[in-house]
């Protein structure tokens, strides 16, 4: 570990290409974020609120519960702030600098590391959900620097850069669209199981070779031939059933999110494993035919998840588990976007796909807790996952 550092240097910062695009819709939101959850109030805000004199300072101190550092919530969980516009009054009274942090990044997503900043826009937003999932160009992630001071008591930083290589590995593999979808999230596990496995054995330098040539980490992953199909759907059908039971266990942020979970299980898992498997197949050649912007959608989510939280395992060392976690955040989704298709008569479009999307990522990425969970479930998880519960397409022959 290195010991703190207090010299100056320069900032580097990464921010998705993509995001200059995003517009917060305000009013116009279909899902306001000032709604549902609890509004975390930073040390630096309830200071300045705390001392606010006038009419607005008494009535924003009467907004907040002070021993739990939270604004106060109307019916329907929305903040005591937001009007029946769905505009928020603080900011139109006080202006955007009265905000605490939370309402002012919203939906900026920060993880720092030394020296690095990386900037990400969250999928849990609907505008930035629509923007992902109608982006057929692959996502970049640009790098500038800047004038910045940074201490850090401890940080390993040779783990950060072998992170820090492998995510760029990763996302080529990723975004290779020469490579069938289901090979290319194998060998994004492949990659990150042995990543993992030379941070556990101390041979981090060992990595090097692996990213030169990380065709050879998939050998032990490598999906199957068209036999296995019909087992690695009965496999997908439990893996699937418990991973939606787990899902019922965890913190839940949004009472409406429950019923989702609910629906799924029932039109998906209350049918026999061969009837699963049936469904399976009907909707994978549904989707391959009328919304083959799928195959895009799903790299541009695994690729969300890797971009914004790989790196992290800085801190835990959970690298295999934060891979895994982004092939089963998109196997979720994939099998609510079947449930709904099944709900709808057979049918889907984008905006099914939008909203999926980012309901799954305010439940999981909104709550620590959640995300802890599901990492530690992650690890328990075998790491040729994808090739051992199969999509739904055909298994590929990469
Ligand atoms: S969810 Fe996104 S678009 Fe909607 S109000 Fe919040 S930041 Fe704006």
């Amino acid at each position: 570990m290195e010991k703190a550092r207090k010299d100056r240097k320069d900032m580097r910062y990464t921010i998705p290409d993509y995001y200059r695009q995003f517009r917060c819709a305000a009013g116009q939101c279909e899902d306001t974020c000032c709604a549902g959850w609890q509004i975390q109030i930073d040390e630096r805000s309830l200071g300045r609120y705390a001392r606010l004199k006038g009419r607005a300072g008494r009535k924003l101190r009467r907004s907040i519960r002070w021993r739990q550092r939270i604004f106060r919530q109307k019916e329907g969980k929305r903040c005591v702030f937001l009007n029946q516009d769905n505009l928020c009054d603080m900011y139109t009274e006080l202006g955007e600098k009265s905000l605490c942090r939370t309402c002012r990044l919203y939906p900026r997503h920060i993880e720092e590391f030394e020296g690095i900043r990386e900037i990400t826009l969250s999928l849990s937003c609907p505008v930035v959900a629509r923007l992902l999932m109608n982006r057929e160009e692959p996502a970049a992630f640009p790098a500038c620097e800047k004038d910045g001071e940074e201490e850090y008591e401890e940080f390993d930083l040779l783990l950060y850069s072998a992170l820090a290589d492998a995510r760029e590995v990763i996302l080529d593999i990723l975004q290779n669209r020469a490579v069938p979808a289901q090979a290319r999230e194998q060998r994004m596990l492949a990659l990150a199981d042995e990543v993992e496995k030379n941070y556990m054995e101390g041979a981090l330098f060992s990595c090097q070779e692996l990213f030169d040539a990380p065709g050879r980490a998939e050998a032990a992953g490598k999906p199957g031939g068209a036999e296995n199909n019909e087992a690695r759907m009965g496999r997908r059908f439990c893996f699937m059933k418990k991973m939606f039971a787990f899902l019922d266990t965890l913190e839940l942020l949004r009472e409406d999110w429950k019923s989702c979970l609910d629906e799924t299980r029932a039109l998906l898992y209350s049918q026999a494993d061969a009837g699963y498997a049936a469904t399976c197949l009907e909707f994978g050649a549904w989707m391959k035919r009328y919304m083959p912007m799928w195959e895009i959608q799903s790299e541009q989510i695994l690729v969300y998840f890797i971009s914004v939280y790989f790196c992290g395992a800085v801190y835990d060392g959970r690298i295999s588990a934060k891979a895994k976690l982004a092939a089963v955040s998109r196997m979720i989704i994939e099998e609510m976007l079947m449930a709904r298709w099944i709900k709808n008569e057979k049918t889907l479009d984008t905006e099914d796909i939008v909203e999926t999307v980012y309901r799954y990522a305010r439940e999981v990425e909104h709550s620590d807790k959640n995300v802890n969970r599901l990492e530690s479930l992650m690890e328990k998880v075998p790491s040729n996952l994808t090739s051992y519960v199969s999509g739904f397409v055909p298994p590929c022959t990469v």
